[in-house]
C-alpha cells in the first residue's frame, strides 16, 4: 500500500490568478517523474456543486465520468494529466455541510453540540483523506478554492493547518500570489505577497513553496527579499511568469525547478527518482506553437461573452489544430444575434460551425439560422447535446416540412416533438444532480462516419441533459437523409446523427469536450478540423481559380 503525500495549492491577493493550472502543473510534473497523482479541487460556495450555476457565474460545469457535475478545474486537471477524475475529486461547502447534517439527523454525534471545529473541519479532512485511504496514490494535490482571507475558506485554511500536524512531513503547501508591476514606477512590488503571506500566518499556516504570478522577470534579489520577509527559503521562491498558451506553465514551472522542490521537501532522494520525461507534452506544445496556418471556426451559443463557459470545447479545438497543425482562428457567435438575414455575412468565410450544448429557449433560434445556413452551404458543422438537437429540429423543419417542429424543452406544445423529455425525467422536480449525467456506452453503426472516425463499434461518451432525439420520428429522418449513427443498446436512444450526402454534418448527444486531453486528444474534433481544413483548401484553390 501506497503512502500517499498530500500538496495543498492556495491562492493569494487577487483571484483568477490560475491557482488550477499551477495545481495540475504541479500534478503533471510529479507524474512525468513516475508517480501516481491525482488533483482535488475544494470549492468553497454553498451550491452542493455547480450543476445548478449559470454559466456566467462560475464558467462551465464540467462533467465527471461517474456523472458528477463538476468545477471547470477538473478539466484542466484531466487535460493536464490524462486521467479520470471522480465526484471524489470536487468538494464544496454545501457538501461538506449537507454531509454533517445528514450525520446530526441521524444521531451519528452522540448528543454532542456540532460545531465548525471539529465537525465541520473533520468531515473536510474525510473528503481530502479519502482519495489518498485506498493507497491508490502517491500524491493528492488539493487546490483550496478562493483567495486567503475569504470568510468562505477559513474551515479549510484550519483543515490544513490541523493536517500539517497530523501528516508531517506528508504534507506541503503551495501558495500562489501576485507580484504587481507598476508601470510609471517601472517596478515589481512584492508588499501584496508579503501581506497574503501574513495572512496565511494569522490562521496558522506557513506555506512551503511560493508562487508569484507576474508579467516580468523576478529578479534573485527580490526572491531573496520576499523569503526573508515570508519564512521561506530563497530557492522555494519560484516565478510564474505570463506565457501564450496554458501548456506552457508546467514547462516553465519544471526550469523554476517546482518538481524538485517539491520532492526535496517531502523527503525524497532525488538521486533516486526518475528525470522528468515531459517528451509527449514538449511536442505538443512545439505544434501548438509552430502553426501559424489558420483554419477558422464559428462556435455559436449563448454565453460567449464569457469564453470559460465553453473552456472545454475551446481546449479541445485547441489541441485538434495543434494535431492538424494549424492555428485556431475562433469566432465565439452569440446565437441570439443571429437571424436568416445576418447569418450569411456571420458565416460566410469559416472552416467549420460548431453549434453549443445549452439550455432553454434564449438564443435557439439562432443556432437554427446558422445551421440551416451551415447545411445548405456544405460546411462542416458539429453539434454537440444541445446542438445536436438544434440538428434535428432545423432539419424536420427545413427538410421534412415541419415547421413547428421544437423540443418540448422549448415548446411543450408543438405538434411535432422531434426533440422529447426522457420518461424518467418526466416526474423529476429537484433541478440539481437530476439530468442524464454521465458516461453511457453507444454502439456505432457500421459504415458510418462517426465509426470510421472512432474506428471501433463500442465508444463510451460523458452526457449533460434531459431530452432526447424522438424516435418515433427515426424512420421519416434516416429516409430524408439524416441517419442515427450511434445508439444507446439498452435504452435505444439516438447518441449520434448525421446527415451523409454532406461532407462533415455530425451531431452527438453526448459531450466529447470532456475527455479530449492533451496526449489524447477527442477523435471527433481531429476530424472535424481536417474536414474543415480540407474545406479552407478547396475554398481556397477554387476562389483562385474563379480569379484566373
Ligand atoms: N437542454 C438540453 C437538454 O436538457 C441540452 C443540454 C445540453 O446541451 N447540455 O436535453
Amino acid at each position: 500500500m501506497k503512502e500517499t503525500k498530500y500538496i495543498f495549492v492556495t491562492g493569494g491577493v487577487v483571484s483568477s490568478l490560475g491557482k488550477g493550472i499551477i495545481a495540475a502543473s504541479i500534478g503533471k510534473l510529479l507524474q512525468s517523474r513516475g508517480f501516481k497523482v491525482t488533483n482535488q479541487k475544494i470549492d468553497p460556495y454553498i451550491n452542493i456543486d455547480p450543476g445548478t450555476l449559470n454559466p456566467y457565474e462560475h464558467g462551465e460545469c464540467y462533467v465527471t465520468v461517474d456523472g458528477h457535475e463538476a468545477d471547470l478545474d477538473l478539466g484542466h486537471y484531466e487535460r493536464f494529466l490524462n486521467i479520470e477524475t471522480h465526484r471524489a475529486n470536487n468538494i464544496t461547502t454545501g457538501r461538506i455541510y449537507q454531509n454533517v447534517i445528514e450525520k446530526e439527523r441521524r444521531g451519528d454525534y452522540l448528543g454532542k453540540t456540532v460545531q465548525i471545529i471539529p465537525h465541520i473541519t473533520d468531515e473536510i479532512k474525510r473528503n481530502i483523506k479519502s482519495l489518498g485511504s485506498k493507497g491508490e496514490y502517491d500524491f493528492v494535490i488539493t487546490e483550496i478554492g478562493g483567495t486567503v482571507g475569504d470568510i468562505e475558506s477559513l474551515p479549510y485554511i484550519e483543515s490544513v493547518r490541523q493536517l500539517r500536524w497530523e501528516l508531517g512531513k506528508n504534507c506541503l503547501i503551495v501558495h500562489l500570489t501576485y507580484v504587481p508591476y507598476i508601470s510609471a514606477a517601472k517596478e515589481l512590488k512584492t508588499k501584496p505577497t508579503q501581506h497574503s503571506v501574513k495572512a496565511l500566518q494569522e490562521q496558522g499556516v506557513q506555506p512551503d513553496i511560493l508562487v508569484l504570478r507576474t508579467e516580468h522577470n523576478i529578479s534573485p534579489e527580490m526572491r531573496k527579499k520576499v523569503a526573508l520577509f515570508c519564512n521561506v527559503e530563497p530557492s522555494s521562491v519560484l516565478q510564474s511568469i505570463d506565457v501564450s498558451t496554458i501548456y506552457r506553465v508546467p514547462l516553465n514551472m519544471h526550469n523554476e525547478k517546482l518538481d524538485e522542490v517539491v520532492l526535496k521537501k517531502m523527503g525524497f532522494d532525488l538521486a533516486k527518482i526518475p528525470d522528468a520525461n515531459l517528451t509527449k507534452w514538449i511536442q505538443f506544445v512545439e505544434k501548438l506553437e509552430n502553426a501559424h496556418e489558420e483554419v477558422h471556426i464559428a462556435l455559436v451559443g449563448k454565453y460567449v461573452q464569457l469564453p470559460d463557459a465553453y473552456k472545454s470545447i475551446t481546449e479541445s479545438l485547441l489541441q485538434a489544430c495543434a494535431y492538424n497543425d494549424r492555428k485556431l482562428k475562433l469566432d465565439l457567435i452569440l446565437s441570439d444575434k443571429l437571424t436568416e438575414d445576418n447569418v450569411a455575412k456571420k458565416l460566410e468565410n469559416v472552416d467549420g460551425v460548431i453549434i453549443a450544448p445549452g439550455f432553454g429557449q434564449r438564443g435557439i433560434e439562432g443556432k437554427f439560422a446558422a445551421l440551416k445556413f451551415a447545411r445548405e452551404s456544405n460546411i462542416p458543422t458539429f453539434g454537440i447535446c444541445m446542438g445536436m438537437q438544434c440538428m434535428v429540429i432545423e432539419f424536420a423543419r427545413n427538410v421534412l416540412g415541419y415547421s413547428d417542429a421544437n423540443s418540448t424543452e422549448i415548446d411543450p406544445t408543438t405538434s411535432h416533438n422531434v426533440v422529447d423529455i426522457m420518461e424518467e425525467q418526466k416526474n423529476i422536480l429537484n433541478l440539481g444532480g437530476s439530468m442524464r449525467l454521465g458516461a453511457f456506452p453507444c454502439k456505432l453503426k457500421k459504415g458510418s462516419k462517426a465509426y470510421k472516425i472512432y474506428g471501433k463499434e463500442n465508444i463510451s461518451e460523458r452526457h449533460r441533459h434531459r431530452f432526447e432525439f424522438n424516435n418515433n420520428y427515426k424512420e421519416e429522418f434516416q429516409k430524408a437523409g439524416m441517419i442515427c449513427s450511434g445508439i444507446n443498446a439498452t435504452s435505444n436512444l439516438v447518441e449520434i446523427v448525421e446527415v451523409p450526402s454532406h461532407r462533415w454534418f455530425i451531431g452527438v448527444q453526448f459531450h466529447p469536450e470532456y475527455s479530449s486531453t492533451v496526449v489524447n486528444p477527442h477523435p471527433l474534433f481531429i476530424n472535424f478540423i481536417k474536414a474543415a481544413i480540407e474545406y479552407r483548401m478547396e475554398r481556397i484553390s477554387s476562389n483562385k481559380a474563379a480569379k484566373q
